[in-house]
């Protein structure tokens, strides 16, 4: 992409956000200073910045009232690390982390995975609904889009290597109101151009039999029938016993506090249970992953948080359709999200979700009466769904680079770090895919 100049970026950017913004090339990235009124400013801003073409937008602006998080430490405190070398560090124990310490011990290295809490899948790989994406939602050209059909492919017989559940229910997009079907083409355009395994145009009669409890003023669908549906926290500890009984070492409520860097490498690293030396350190850090590229001074981007929350219905609801579906209406378009339908879950609950709120807060779970509401338009996808059945709810945090889009790569400033940051929906569907590739990095690094 063409880099637009730090003047004209400045300009364009103070016309829209005010004359406090202090835009600044850092090294080949955008950083963001000043102050903006609001969060919803603040994430706009970060938004605008990332179409000129540099490399991540680092947003520093502040916004009256809210502050800074810091990473909350476990309390343990000893010295189980301390003096240790492993050939490879990866920080952060959710789907990326165990997906990657899987593949990693097929070698002959010395691999620790860190994870600051009690055990895995506690964030975000915990707190999604399980949904293996076909690839049709993500914007093409992206590297969401890439790797999650290639996850898509991979996850089915991983599953079956691991001993977890995998179904492939197939995922409906239903036309709404008479005139909605006229995006078909557009859509095929899409499918054909993120190379997703097949779609098929499903007539209204055709919808009405494969599901019978489908909202009336359904007009056809969109059939995916890649997407794929497993238990995520069972998928991510499956994972990592894998990794475990090759050889791979877990150290939880083990939290990165600090990077030592020397001669452009990662020399050291500081946690609550000792500093250590690695040979290659991965940042799979989740929400937290652009704090701990700052920890090695390679932040070249921010993160910012969309929470989602979803509902979990009773486990018979899972009888009363077969496909996952969701029903968008136009306005989704320009949407930053898939918009949310409904989902099974391999045991046979409906899942209606998510949600897609932009807030502050790294970890922060709690739900609202209003987005529980605004839930309640997905169960009208099927009429056999009712808030009654509804046994639990949840909310998630999705880590997002303001390019919205995944960053896996070597760092271009720190020789042995390497990034896996920005793994917003669908990386749970990518994950077999990213860790491929960021094995193979790492491989490399180790090499050289
Ligand atoms: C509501 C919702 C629904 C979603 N639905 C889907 C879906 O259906 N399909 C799909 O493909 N994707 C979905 N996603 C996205 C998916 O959940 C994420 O892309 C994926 O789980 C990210 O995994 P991760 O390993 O990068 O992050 P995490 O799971 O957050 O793991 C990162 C880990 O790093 C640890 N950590 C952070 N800092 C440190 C430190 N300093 N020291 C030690 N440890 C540290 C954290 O404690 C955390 O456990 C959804 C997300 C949300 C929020």
């Amino acid at each position: 992409m063409l880099v637009i100049p730090i003047a004209k970026a400045t300009k364009k950017l103070r016309e829209r956000f005010g004359a406090s913004l202090e835009p600044r090339d850092d090294r080949g990235s955008l950083l963001l200073e000043g102050t903006v009124p609001s969060w919803d400013a603040k994430i706009e801003a970060g938004w605008a910045a990332a179409r000129f073409g540099y490399h991540g937008v680092v947003n520093d602006l502040m916004v009256p009232g809210v502050c800074d998080e810091a990473l909350e430490q476990p309390p343990l405190r000893d010295g189980a690390l301390e003096g240790a070398y492993f050939d490879v560090a990866i920080v952060g124990g959710g789907v990326i982390g165990a997906a990657l310490a899987r593949e990693l011990a097929r070698w002959e290295l010395s691999v620790l995975v860190l994870e600051k809490e009690y055990d895995l899948a506690v964030h975000t790989s915990g707190r999604n609904d399980g949904m293996i994406h076909d690839g049709f939602a993500a914007s093409p050209g992206t590297k969401k889009a890439a790797y999650n059909v290639r996850g898509n492919r991979l996850w089915e017989p991983l599953c079956r290597e691991l001993g977890i559940e995998f179904k492939r229910p197939g995922s409906l997009v239903i036309f709404r109101g008479r005139t909605s079907a006229i995006a078909y083409p557009l859509m095929v355009a899409r499918a054909k151009e993120n190379a997703v395994d097949g779609w098929e145009y499903w007539s209204r009669a055709r919808l009405r039999a494969e599901e019978p409890n489908v909202h009336p003023d359904q007009h056809g669908a969109f059939f995916l029938p890649s997407a794929g549906v497993l238990s995520p926290y069972k998928a991510t500890i499956a994972l990592a016993e894998n990794a475990a009984a090759n050889g791979v070492r877990f150290s939880f409520d083990t939290c990165l506090l600090s990077m030592g860097v020397e001669g452009g490498r990662v020399a050291s690293l500081r946690t609550n249970r000792g500093e250590f030396r690695a040979g290659v350190v991965v940042n799979a850090a989740g929400n937290w992953a652009d704090v701990v590229a700052g920890m090695a001074g390679d932040r070249f981007f921010s993160l910012h948080q969309r929470c989602g929350t979803e509902l979990i219905l009773d486990i018979n609801t899972g009888a009363t359709q077969r496909h996952i579906m969701s029903m968008p209406s136009l306005l989704q378009v320009r949407s930053k999200t898939k918009g949310g339908g409904l989902v099974l879950t391999p045991e046979g609950n409906v899942l209606a979700g998510p949600t897609a709120r932009e807030r502050p807060g790294r970890e922060d779970y709690s739900t609202s009466a209003a987005e529980l509401r605004e839930l309640e338009r997905h169960l009208k996808i099927n009429t056999k769904l009712s808030l009654s059945q509804v046994i639990s709810y949840f909310a998630g945090v999705r880590p997002c680079s303001y390019e919205e889009d995944f960053i896996i790569e070597k760092s271009r400033r720190v020789a042995n770090l390497v990034h896996a940051a920005g793994i917003q929906s669908p990386g749970l569907a990518s994950a077999p895919a990213i860790a491929a590739d960021l094995a193979a990095m790492v491989v490399d690094i180790a090499a050289g």
